[in-house]
């Protein structure tokens, strides 16, 4: 029985016998949308056959992901190679076999971990692929997870310790279980900070900013945006990338974090 990719969220469902919901439980959420359309299905296969995935350094030790022509919110994966092993930050729909062995010149993938649910895509394809991967989840998010499997490990607090080096926070605000990754050795020692859409940058990359709901343009509330910014307070970050390959702050980015939510907590103030 196949396993069916929602064509607009991209996340794939456990196996079933016809169409696992009759509308994606992902895209049903106020958070997202289903098409004007109506829900659309796909699998891994038929994805295959019509698009591929670019792979890109991004800067050392430091490869980004993105599936073209895009499929759903073209979001860009990032592998983090470390000495003590390699970690995909976020993921995507399609995995092919040229995909898998780009990534294994590279020295494979130890370990996942996904940012929040419209990420989680063939998350278990990906575990698979690469040795049973575990894959890295926050326990707050496990209500929107299609496709339960044993390589998923829920992480439970507000920090968890990948590997040295590498850590993950829960901010929150998207959703209850919203992560991000610190990589301290990132940005030539400098630091980095991969916040998929729980930070994201605008049109001027000086500036982020964090929504409940992108496509809905819902905001978040002030406690829940100046939770976000005191989560990634204490720690050192010189660059930020979002979950797309023009959404980086290249310098400067933990102020820009934290001057970006006095920003926005003032606009939405009385
Ligand atoms: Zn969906
Ligand atoms: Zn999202």
């Amino acid at each position: 029985m196949p396993n069916y990719i929602c064509t607009t969220c991209g996340v794939q469902y456990a196996e079933s016998d016809g169409y696992p919901v009759e509308v994606c439980t992902i895209c049903a959420d106020d958070r997202q949308y289903v098409r004007a359309s109506g829900q659309g299905w796909t699998t891994l296969d038929e994805l295959r056959h019509k698009h591929h995935n670019e792979i890109r350094t991004v800067e050392p030790n430091l490869t980004g992901i993105a599936t073209v022509p895009g499929f759903t919110i073209s979001q860009r994966p990032l592998l983090i190679q470390t000495a003590e092993g390699n970690v995909l930050w976020d993921c995507i729909s399609l995995l092919d076999d040229v995909t898998i062995a780009a990534l294994n010149a590279l020295g494979g993938v130890d370990a996942i971990a996904i940012s929040h649910p419209h990420f989680y895509d063939t998350m278990v394809e990906w575990s698979r692929a690469f040795h049973d991967a575990p894959i890295y989840l926050h326990r707050d998010n496990e209500p929107w997870v299609m496709r339960p499997d044993k390589s998923i490990v829920y992480w439970e607090d507000d920090t968890h310790t990948l590997l040295p080096g590498i850590t993950l926070i829960r901010c929150g605000g998207h959703f209850p279980g919203s992560s991000v990754l610190h990589w301290a050795d990132g940005a030539d020692g400098k630091g980095v900070l991969m916040t998929g859409d729980t930070i994201m940058v605008v049109a001027d990359p000086q500036w982020v900013t964090f929504m409940y709901s992108y496509p809905n343009s819902i905001p978040l509330n002030k406690a829940a945006v100046q939770r976000i910014a005191d989560a990634v307070k204490p720690y050192a970050f010189d660059r930020l990338y979002s979950g797309w390959w023009d959404k980086v702050v290249p310098h400067n980015a933990a102020d820009v974090v934290q001057r970006s939510a006095e920003r926005y907590i003032k606009a939405i103030s009385d």
